[in-house]
């Protein structure tokens, strides 16, 4: 394309028109008003599906319980739930209410935050294994109340939920889990 005179004029081709009317932008001088413009914040809102399982387990946790899914195949108890059993290869069967107590399977003591800074007190992620449910899966979350030296594997742990006005349908609905006493 070439630019004579505020007009475009295109190389001949054809079936195409020779010359294309219109002002190009580069010789319009840009004042106000000179062409329109228009700018806006674009509202990128979306929606995403948890899928059938995970949004029955959120729901259950609004509600301050802990649900999971059996397996026939397997007789395994699933936490978090899910609709396929990825060792027998079929769908699982059933839902199943599990507790909320469970043993801690494994930990970290985190000195510092998710955006690098320091802490004196460590956080204490962990994974729960959940009573009711098969062992070798759990819960990621985090354990309080116990110092870190005495932090451990097989840690019995019970969670602590916040008050039902406050839970919004998500694992923080638990706040955190804290030792059972008597239990270790
Ligand atoms: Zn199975």
């Amino acid at each position: 394309m070439k630019n004579e005179g505020g007009r475009m004029k295109v190389e001949a081709k054809k079936g195409e028109p020779r010359v294309v009317r219109g002002t190009a932008l580069e010789t319009a001088k840009p004042k106000r008003g000179k062409f329109f413009m228009t700018s806006y914040t674009p509202q990128l809102r979306y929606s995403w599906d948890a899928g059938q399982a995970i949004s029955r387990y959120l729901e259950e946790l609004r509600q301050g319980r802990l649900i999971a899914r059996r397996c026939h195949g397997c007789e395994r108890v699933l936490i978090p739930p899910r609709m396929f059993c990825e060792r027998c290869f079929r769908p699982t069967d059933e839902w199943v209410y599990v507790r909320d107590t469970g043993t801690v399977t494994t930990f970290s003591l985190c000195y510092v935050t998710w955006d690098v800074k320091r802490l004196k007190r460590p956080e204490m992620p962990s994974v729960i294994e959940i009573d009711g449910a098969s062992s070798g899966m759990g819960i990621l979350h985090v354990v309080k109340g116990v110092r870190p030296k005495e932090m451990r594997v097989g840690l019995k742990v019970k969670a602590v939920w916040k008050p039902s006005s406050k839970r919004t349908g998500s694992i923080t609905d638990i706040a955190y889990w804290e030792p059972i006493k008597g239990r270790r």
